[in-house]
């Protein structure tokens, strides 16, 4: 028998080699074998097996050496060519990245798991234990059944996780948790050893120490029970024994990939547990307006959990910034929210204060004649921020969307007007930190947002110095809303809370209430006096949900105006990017590819709305000059039809698809 196989390395063409007698019935296409080139020996992954060779083979070919340890799991290579071509990439997309990560480790370095051991159990509610009752006798068999739990902020999700993971583990069977943020997958990690009971806990996420990938490799290899906790990695690792995926945060967007193919982790979960049978629970305090749809729709079965596990809701309070006509210290801090922070203070609890966004302000503009720091490689304004170098403190433009910084200079590069016309516009979490600091010089104040939190073991350590106390207010963006339990905070404060409430994002009045919602939730969670504070400059009918209770009607009001608009769930959408380094060449394959759509979409008759080619909001990232097309189908059927018809159009180099659910 032959095989032909790819290599990993990324050599394009494929080769034929001879299976030896002894491997026949263990190799299949698939499998990932070792083979000799020239003088080494390369991992390649075989595509084909044929009983005898082609006619253009006419030289001598060499036999595989032998199979390379990986997780015997059947169905894995079936699942990853069908995501492949959903993506329109090759299956060995997959393979490499694998061998990626197989790479990064020593192999002489010492790796064991870590198993966790505890003995400590939790009484769970009635409504906690209902979800527990539904899942537990699903485990094990084969069986694909979606649960989606809505438990309000502080309701005691991982509780039921907890039960699940042992279950599972207790079968032998292996467990995915999934969750939106690196730095929220360390916190599990961290939790989860402590709190379960010899369960080998293995995070896999970019801040996994590679010994640790390669303990969890081993494991996967020899068939054994863990629980893989990440982001993105996890969903496409070959697992035999895969039992149950758990996505927590299921609302969040930190599951969609930026890079290209942009897989959207949470959907690959739902597919991979529906091609595997297996169970999946999705768990939030504000499900996605998708997820609830899929309940009432595809058979979802819903769970509320209503009642805080501990401590009561907090009482919201909503204040106009603009209309607020009593002179105050900061426009920023209202009176309400200065006389909240003194409370609290006095009473020695802790606060958290809400800014999506970082930076001292957003931009920085000539008064004289209007000039605007800019990116020079991309079509955004700079951001100041401000770093203390040499004890002196410096003003920094840096652009988010590049991480390119430059020195504020101290006349306008346009008209030469002097720095004190440059007018700092906006306001960013690091000047908040200093509002604060000045409206409350005692106070031990510190920011946690992404400027910190790319440095992840930081992060955790400000995470850790707030729960034990060692903090008084805590200032940050997103980073701060998402899952994190403090037990001492009485007291949330947002400063601008219809930010992003007009972005021209169809879903925008979703993930600001989502986020909204997340970031009040920390207050209170294990006390009566919990307290929220929304300041905004316009009123919005938005906020009269931020009571988290009211969630649900929301999501009827908003589905009826998605409904009446034509976007998702109603629809199904699919975005796709053109680049090119030339603006020219930018719109004209841009122009090319729609123009190609279109015709494909009369000629079968798909009923596919194109839409563009347009500029995106930021249309320039590093140089590199981005167009839109965005398509909107009735069905996802139509969608991937003419996607598929154009793939050759597509597989160009440049341009990306990315799917909305
Ligand atoms: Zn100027
Ligand atoms: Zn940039």
């Amino acid at each position: 028998m032959y095989a032909s196989v790819q290599l990993l390395n990324g050599f394009q063409r494929s080769l034929w080699y001879t299976i030896p007698p002894h491997l026949v019935n263990t190799i299949g296409v698939g499998s990932v074998v070792l083979v000799p080139l020239q003088r080494r020996k390369e991992t390649a992954l075989v595509s084909q097996i044929a009983p005898a060779l082609p006619e253009t083979v006419s030289f001598k070919i060499k036999d595989i050496c032998g199979l390379e340890p990986f997780p015997p799991d059947a169905l894995y290579h079936q699942f990853v060519c069908q995501v492949a071509q959903f993506h329109f990439v090759r299956p060995m997309h997959f393979y490499q990245r694998i061998r990626h990560f197989l790479e990064e480790y020593d192999s002489e370095e010492v790796h064991t798991a870590v198993t966790s051991t505890c003995a400590d159990s939790v009484v769970l509610t009635q409504e906690q234990q209902a979800v527990v009752d539904y899942v537990q006798p699903v485990i094990g068999s084969p069986a694909y059944v979606s649960t989606l739990i809505h438990g309000v902020t502080g309701s005691g999700k991982t509780e039921v996780y907890k039960r699940l993971i042992q279950t599972a583990i207790e079968q032998n069977k292996t467990v995915m948790l999934l969750l939106p943020e690196v730095t929220l997958a360390l916190q599990f990690e961290h939790l989860l050893r402590k709190q379960l009971s010899g369960v080998t806990v293995v995070g896999f996420h970019s801040a996994t120490k590679p010994s640790d990938k390669k303990a969890l490799w081993d494991q996967l290899v020899q068939r054994k029970p863990v629980l893989i906790i990440g982001v993105h990695l996890p969903i496409m690792l070959p697992c035999a024994n895969l039992g149950l995926i758990i996505v927590d945060e299921e609302h969040e967007q930190g599951f969609q990939e930026k890079k290209h193919p942009k897989m959207n982790s949470k959907e690959l979960a739902l597919w991979r547990a529906s091609y595997y049978k297996i169970p999946i629970v999705l768990g939030s305090a504000t499900p996605s307006l998708n997820s609830l749809y899929n309940v009432q729709h595809r058979g979802w079965k819903l769970f509320e959990i209503t009642k805080r596990f501990a401590g009561k809701f907090p009482a919201i309070t909503k204040v106009v910034l603009t209309q607020e006509g009593r002179r105050r210290k900061s426009f920023w801090v209202s009176r309400e929210l200065e006389d909240g922070i003194k409370e609290c203070l006095a009473n020695k609890k802790q606060a958290i204060i809400f800014l999506n966004r970082r930076g001292y302000s957003f931009f920085v503009q000539c008064k004289t004649c209007g000039f605007i720091f800019q990116c020079a490689q991309c079509s955004v304004s700079l951001t100041l921020h401000r770093t203390v170098k040499d004890g002196q403190v410096q003003g920094v433009l840096r652009c988010h969307y590049c991480d390119h910084a430059i020195q504020l200079p101290t006349s306008c590069p346009s008209c030469k007007a002097p720095e004190k016309e440059l007018l700092k516009k906006g306001i960013g979490t690091q000047q908040v930190v200093q509002i604060f600091k000045d409206l409350f010089p005692r106070a031990r104040i510190e920011r946690a947002d992404l400027d910190t939190t790319k440095k992840q073991r930081e992060w955790q350590t400000t995470v850790e110095r707030f729960y034990h106390g060692d903090i008084d207010m805590l200032i940050g963006t997103q980073t701060i809303t998402k899952g994190y339990h403090f037990p001492n905070v009485t007291l949330v404060g947002i400063l601008w809370a219809d930010l992003n409430l007009h972005f021209p994002l169809y879903n925008a009045s979703e993930t600001t209430l989502q986020q909204l919602i997340q970031v009040a939730g920390r207050a209170g969670r294990q006390c009566a006096e919990g307290k929220v504070i929304v300041q905004t400059m316009h009123d919005h009918p938005i906020f009269k949900y931020v009571n988290e209770i009211q969630y649900r009607d929301f999501f009827a009001d908003e589905l009826e105006a998605r409904r009446e608009t034509g976007y998702p769930p109603f629809a199904r959408l699919a975005s796709i990017e053109v680049r090119h380094t030339d603006a020219t060449c930018a719109d004209a394959d841009a122009a090319t590819l729609a123009d190609r759509l279109r015709e494909i979409n009369q000629a079968e008759g798909l009923n596919v709305s194109i839409l563009g080619p347009a500029f995106p909001l930021v249309y320039r990232i590093q140089r590199w000059e981005v167009r839109h097309i965005v398509l909107k189908a009735p069905s996802f059927k139509a969608l991937h039809f003419l996607l598929s018809s154009a793939e050759q159009c597509l597989l160009n180099s440049g341009i990306f698809v990315t799917m909305s659910q």
